[in-house]
């Protein structure tokens, strides 16, 4: 039998149970049902007296008969309750469902060996649906001493299919195909690492002989999941970096020297110059650059950005920088706009309220190349706008854009332009890898020298009023604040309440004239919002009440303090990015945290992460280990969250060591056209023709 035949080739398994195991599971075929991995194992080796049960005991297994059974009218159908006793007392067990069919099942005074979990009341104890067979069933049965427990739905167990019937299904399945599982490693690997081989982890995984084995067979399995992963995605980087080409930005010219010699306003951090270095190495080598650059807010990414596109200019080339939003791209041009002052490069903005005869203008520029560098919004991307000589592509914040705007922007003619993304989510290592592995990816994880640490505590609503204090104290000494409210999408009614009410508290507390308070929200006109935001911006109000739209990049370096109301209900991530506003400045900067007095153990845990470090890949690791990794950017299209039995987040040891391995294969043997490499070029073929994975490479 072939592990690719549809589970009706199991014994046991009729059509009406395969239809169930495929939409209750997903599984279709052999192979789907032998990787459908318990996720606990009973251990049945220990029996109990009734006697011996304790109200801490888990599930218990006992030897017994049963003694009487009883009907228990309810005002739903019918409870069914047996008398199970042995030498030394008796307990009920308990069916809630399927009473009529399981009274004509049980036998009296027949000894059964029963098992399950205890509840408890006043001291006595029942057992609902146990696990039961004769002990003459029992004895026959091959013993094992671990049992596996997987996966089921409601719909399932109420179908009859039992965890005892997967056992027996898999069991089955193991017989019939035990012989046909094929090694999908070489055996140098498995002599490397000491891995068991696949089929006796199969085996163990299903039905552990010990303790032992089984943690052989899991790390087996898990590593093997997390190479192929590892290979894939380094097999794409490998595809990209060879097959697709891009400029070469031979020389460092006149207009990065004169730059970096006379306009530089500041020296650059090591991780600056680091980052500039790795970025100058792919630009140089003929091949497509497509790096994330990963950097705390305020980490200084923009001049990094700029120096690249001076590279590029430097060679005869165009660059863009396009960020999601008017402002964001607004203070990126006004800021680039300062630095190049002294230069004849020349510099555009366009987004969407570019007016038409800019618009033209800018067109012009761009396509007889008099125009060097092009700031915006999406407006970038419209088919209108065509370069001249498109040589690289910054994006800023890079969770607004798809990857489909972004190839959009490598057809604007012949070379795709070199992309360079840059992030301030701090994406922690081991998941960077998982999720971005087929990227080349670059950490700027140093602030630039004499900032002032942003002073970080939380305090419960009870002292609002000395929040507000303070706040007064901070405009008097002619600081700005933000006041941020939660928006979650579920209850976005109550929640534009809560901001509506303490808008109206704060117009209340802080009254004009003398306090001028902005507030923007996501249901207002954008018009309306880029009105109230430049008002804070160009400093006409002091107090920005907002609910989270100001989350990404606003840059106003006179904010000093940021108040987050119910801050127990925010992410961790959305923590740091809205504490990221303010510390922008030489002045001492403050986040404080408002929350009520109930909170949820991981909302403890966030407050107290926030209070004590504004380390961005510290929190990020935090988040990860609170949320795991489902919740976090770019996860949902990696396949990390389909992982069948390896965990990113806990699993970080056997990672480094699939990856590494992957490393070393592909270094050594990149088609994989060796003889030993064999299999591992059939479970890819495989891949190639089940998932989408390579699909944009062709
Ligand atoms: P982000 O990484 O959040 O985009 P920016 O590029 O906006 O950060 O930089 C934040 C601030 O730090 C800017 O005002 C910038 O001029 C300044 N800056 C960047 N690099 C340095 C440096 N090496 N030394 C001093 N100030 C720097
Ligand atoms: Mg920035």
């Amino acid at each position: 039998m072939n592990l690719n035949h549809p589970v009706t080739y199991i014994k046991g398994v009729s059509v009406a149970r395969a239809e169930l195991l495929y939409t209750e599971l997903g599984i279709k075929t052999c192979n789907d049902l032998l990787h459908l991995f318990p996720f606990r194992y009973i251990d049945k080796t220990q029996f109990y007296t009734i006697n011996q049960l304790q109200q801490n005991s888990s599930e218990v297994q006992i030897v017994g008969k049963i003694t009487g059974v009883k009907e228990v009218k309810q005002k739903r159908g019918s409870r069914l309750v047996a008398t199970f006793a042995d030498a030394t007392g008796s307990i009920d067990l308990v069916w809630f469902k399927g009473a009529k069919w399981i009274k004509d099942s049980l036998k009296i005074d027949t000894p059964y060996v029963i098992y399950g979990k205890l509840n408890w009341y006043n001291n006595t104890a029942n057992m609902p649906h146990p696990e039961m067979e004769t002990v003459k069933e029992y004895k026959n049965k091959l013993q094992m001493a671990m049992q596996p427990v997987y996966p089921s739905t409601e719909k399932l167990s109420n179908k009859g299919i039992s965890n005892k019937m997967m056992r027996s299904m898999l069991q089955n399945l193991l017989q019939q195909v035990f012989g046909n599982i094929e090694e999908t490693l070489p055996s140098s690997l498995l002599n490397e690492h000491q891995l068991l081989g696949k089929r006796d982890s199969l085996l163990n995984i299903h039905f552990p002989k010990n303790q032992e084995l089984l943690a052989k067979a899991q790390y087996r399995l898990k590593f093997e999941e997390l190479f192929f992963i590892q290979m894939q995605l380094l097999q794409k980087k490998l595809i990209r970096k060879s097959k697709i080409k891009g400029y070469i930005f031979e020389q460092v010219g006149e207009q990065f020297n004169q730059f970096y010699k006379n306009h530089l306003p500041f020296d650059l951090t090591n991780a600056q110059k680091r980052v500039l270095k790795e970025i100058r190495k792919d630009i140089g080598s003929g091949a497509h650059m497509n790096r994330l650059l990963q950097g705390d807010v305020g980490s200084g990414k923009t001049i990094v950005a700029l120096l690249s596109m001076l590279i590029a200019i430097d060679n005869g080339y165009q660059a863009t920088i396009m960020a999601p939003t008017e402002i964001l791209a607004t203070q990126h041009y006004n800021g680039i706009v300062e630095l190049l002052e002294e230069t004849d490069i020349k510099v555009e903005l366009l987004t969407g309220s570019s007016k038409t005869k800019k618009r033209r203008e800018i067109h012009a520029g761009l396509e007889d190349g008099t125009l060097h560098i092009l700031i915006g919004t999406h407006a970038i991307l419209e088919d209108k706008v065509k370069f001249k000589n498109l040589g690289i592509s910054i994006i800023d914040e890079q969770h607004r854009f798809g990857v489909a705007q972004r190839s959009k922007m490598w057809q604007k003619n012949g070379l795709p332009p070199h992309v360079l993304v840059m992030t301030a989510t701090p994406i922690p290592r081991t998941l960077a890898m998982s999720v971005y592995g087929d990227l080349d990816i670059s950490v700027i994880d140093e602030l630039p020298p004499g900032r002032k640490e942003i002073k970080t505590v939380h305090r419960y609503d009870s002292n609002r009023l000395g929040v507000f204090k303070f706040l007064k104290d901070e405009i008097a000494k002619g600081r700005q604040a933000y006041v941020v409210y939660p928006l979650i999408q579920e209850s976005e009614a109550m929640d534009y309440k809560d901001l509506m009410d303490g808008y109206e508290s704060i117009v209340r507390d802080f009254p004009a004239p003398e306090y001028q308070i902005s507030i923007v929200h996501g249901k207002m006109k954008p018009a309306d919002k880029d009105y109230e935001m430049n008002r804070f911006v160009k400093g006409e109000t002091q107090i920005m009440v907002a609910t989270t739209v100001i989350e990404v990049g606003v840059n106003v370096p006179n904010a000093s303090v940021m108040v987050i109301e119910s801050a127990e209900r925010f992410g961790l991530s959305q923590l740091h990015q809205l504490r990221g506003r303010v510390g922008r400045g030489a002045e001492q900067s403050y986040c404080i945290l408002l929350s009520s007095y109930k909170l949820s153990s991981d909302g403890k845990t966030r407050l107290q992460t926030m209070v004590e470090t504004t380390d961005g890949f510290k929190i990020a690791e935090v988040d990860l280990k609170l949320r795991g990794p489902g919740n976090i950017m770019g996860t949902q299209q990696s396949g990390v969250l389909n992982l069948k039995i390896a965990d990113v987040v806990k699993d970080t040891s056997i990672l480094y060591a699939a990856r590494q391995t992957a490393i070393n294969v592909l270094q050594d043997d990149p088609a994989l056209s060796k003889q030993e490499n064999a299999s591992l070029l059939k479970v890819f073929t495989q891949i190639q023709k089940t998932s989408g994975l390579w699909s944009n490479i062709s």
